[in-house]
């Protein structure tokens, strides 16, 4: 694949922009895949940092579903970090990729992002490659329920807990102040075993998941074969805020390029695609796309 249109750090990113547009303008709806860092910019953090490695680990899904002490810890974690998770707004990143859907540049959204801040911004056929964290389901069963019908259960089982937890924040760094990408955040051992982790209403088994694929799970055979299609039928393949470093994404791009179409990478940082991308911007997400969706849509 040509390197001929990187831009590097140092470059200048209107040179890029310029001719992604000029690409779209061309190409038509290119299908879009997004990641982590199109969220960076509401508050949500990569697991990444801009180096690529990994900043903390994730709860696995062998972990979680091996044990009811493992699933308690998610569970209280994410009772408190939930509130500032939801407090979360679209950037201009988000807003950006539903003006470039609405002017016929971009078409559908795949996302590795649980947050549904695409669809707050107003982006339509929007594909949650990972699920949502709004919804949860009971691995036992298979009820689904509300996310925000579980953090009522949880708070009417945890009186006082959340004042405990922020408590043990003013005693020194029991609590991180950072939320992480799927609303987790890191909280004490000794706070986490007096949480009362939800249970299904249904069955009773303290089996309820969010209806996200955790690291080391996978994604639904039929969404993945649906992403295939998309990407078979795409005129190119836009890439913003991913490094790729997950199969899961990563796929798509090899796909992409095994069928001979462009690759754009708008992401801060390296990525594993570079051989496959043929139209390379490595500048912040939010400056960049609304540069790109003025250059596309001057009159919106
Ligand atoms: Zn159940």
């Amino acid at each position: 694949m040509s390197t001929e249109a990187v831009v590097d750090h140092q470059a200048d990113n209107a040179v890029g922009v310029a001719e992604v547009a000029a690409l779209l303008r061309e190409r038509g709806p290119a299908l879009v895949l997004t990641g982590a860092g199109i969220s960076t910019e509401s508050g949500i953090p990569d697991y990444r940092g801009p180096d690529g490695n990994r900043r903390v680990t994730p709860m696995s899904h062998q972990e979680f579903t091996a044990t009811s002490a493992a699933r308690q810890r998610y569970w209280a974690r994410s009772f408190i970090g939930w509130q500032r998770f939801t407090a979360a707004e679209p950037n201009a990143g988000h807003v950006a990729v539903a003006r470039l859907q609405r002017v016929g540049a971009f078409g559908d959204v795949i996302t590795q992002n649980v947050d549904g801040l695409h669809q707050q911004a107003g982006a339509s056929n929007v594909i949650e490659l990972h699920g949502t964290l709004s919804e949860v389901e009971c691995l036992t069963c298979g009820e689904r329920t509300d996310r925000d019908f579980v953090q009522a259960l949880m708070d009417d089982a945890n009186h006082g807990f959340a004042a405990l937890a922020l408590g043990l924040v003013g005693d020194g760094s029991q609590v991180s102040s950072q939320i992480r990408p799927d609303g987790d955040i890191v909280l004490a051992d000794e706070a986490v075993q007096s949480f009362t982790a939800p249970r299904c209403l249904v069955c009773g088994h303290d089996t309820l998941k969010p209806d996200v694929v955790f690291f080391g799970g996978s994604v639904p055979k039929p969404r993945v074969e649906a992403c295939f299609e998309l990407t078979d039928a795409a005129p190119a393949l836009v890439v913003l805020g991913s490094s790729l470093k997950v199969m899961s994404g990563y796929r798509f791009v090899r796909r992409a390029a095994a069928n001979g179409i462009p690759v754009v990478v708008v992401t801060k940082g390296p990525t594993r695609g570079d051989a496959e991308t043929t139209h390379r911007i490595d500048a912040p997400l939010g400056v960049t796309l609304s540069a790109l969706a003025d250059e596309l849509a001057p009159a919106s």
